[in-house]
């Protein structure tokens, strides 16, 4: 950055200065704003393996959490009422402001289901303009008493390089499951911290619900059936080769009509167990969206999903080749790429948001 020394100013060209340099930031974040939309309507944020424009801005533009929050929640607020940019361009609303309105717009339609209209919006920002973080808070509790009875949210901090600090609330159902579980384990462990719980809870979840673990699982169990096999088999005859020409006509029919009602998994649009479970080892649980001229692929770990990589409706292949595990987000980005965004809005008119099902 280049070095400016602004010693020869008189106080009066400083202030100038400055109040210059502050209404061009602002025309700038503007601007910022509408690079922004612009991408989200490219999508081009999903096509370089970003699976939200959220990450993208913490990412690709090192925006600190905040601050990609504040200007996302401004880009939502613009969109629905543009008028509102001349108050941002004159300092009226800073994007602070704007990103508590819509915060607020935003846990009143959670908790109530009640999206605040555009009319209600605009009479609240009227309310909030020129005023301070802390005035905007007051206008905003007394706008939603609603929300004033909410709980404390929910809360990680860093405590030190290897400890974190969590706090949720737990509501009274929780503390008695907590309460069940500690009773059950108590031959193990009579009084074990919260950590200690977790840990158990998390082990016992994962492995029920981690494809890894439970590929792992399988594979452990097959191996030990061959060990007893192997053993079983120690000095008798191999019957095995002969199998098919031993089995009786009725027998055979049964094993055809099965093929039949049971086809390759190439025949079928669902993959196989088998086949599930070697894609979520291959992509380690987490999504395989890289952009390829760069190589950066998806980090998302969450609401993962199998795709096919040619869509079956084209390939009639769900074998593991075509198979990919994807985050929501790339889900219906890859299925738009595919058959364009009309066709799409007309499907999600019907299915689920992100299970595009081609
Ligand atoms: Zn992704």
């Amino acid at each position: 950055m280049e070095n400016i020394s602004l010693k020869h100013y008189t106080n009066a060209e400083l202030l100038e200065g400055l109040q210059i340099l502050v209404s061009q930031e602002r025309t700038l974040s503007l601007k910022v704003i509408a690079f922004l939309r612009e991408i989200r309507l490219r999508s081009l944020h999903l096509e370089m393996g970003y699976p939200s424009l959220f990450t993208f801005c913490i990412v690709e533009l090192k925006y600190s959490e905040a601050a990609a929050y504040y200007r996302l929640n401004t880009l939502d607020i613009v969109d629905e009422l543009p008028e509102i940019k001349q108050a941002i361009e004159t300092g009226e609303l800073s994007m602070t402001t704007l990103s508590m309105v819509q915060s607020a717009c935003k846990a009143k339609k959670r908790k109530t289901k009640i999206k605040v209209s555009a009319e209600d919006k605009k009479s609240l920002l009227e309310k909030v303009k020129g005023k301070s973080k802390k005035q905007t808070e007051a206008i905003l509790h007394q706008h939603f008493p609603e929300l004033q009875a909410s709980p404390k949210p929910e809360t990680e901090k860093k405590l030190s390089d290897d400890l974190m600090g969590i706090f949720f609330n737990a509501d009274p159902e929780l503390m008695k499951k907590f309460k069940e579980i500690k009773d059950l384990i108590a031959h193990q462990n009579p009084s074990p911290s919260y950590q200690e719980l977790f840990h158990m809870m998390s082990d016992f979840m994962l492995d029920r619900i981690d494809p890894i673990r439970k590929a792992q699982r399988i594979t452990r169990r097959q191996e030990r059936k061959k060990e007893d096999r192997k053993g079983e088999q120690t000095g008798l005859e191999k019957i095995s080769d002969h199998e098919d020409s031993l089995l009786q006509p009725a027998e055979v029919q049964h094993k055809v009509q099965n093929q039949v009602q049971n086809p390759p998994e190439t025949q079928s649009r669902h993959c196989s167990a088998q086949t599930e479970r070697a894609v979520w080892v291959r992509a380690q649980s987490r999504c395989e969206h890289m952009d390829e001229k760069t190589g950066h692929r998806c980090a998302e770990t969450k609401r993962l999903q199998l795709d096919h990589v040619i869509p079956y409706a084209i390939s009639h292949d769900s074998s593991e080749q075509n198979i990919q595990l994807v985050c929501t987000a790339h889900n219906l980005y890859r299925a738009t790429q595919w058959f364009g965004s009309e066709f799409m809005k007309q499907k999600m008119g019907s299915t689920p948001v992100g299970s595009p099902g081609i």
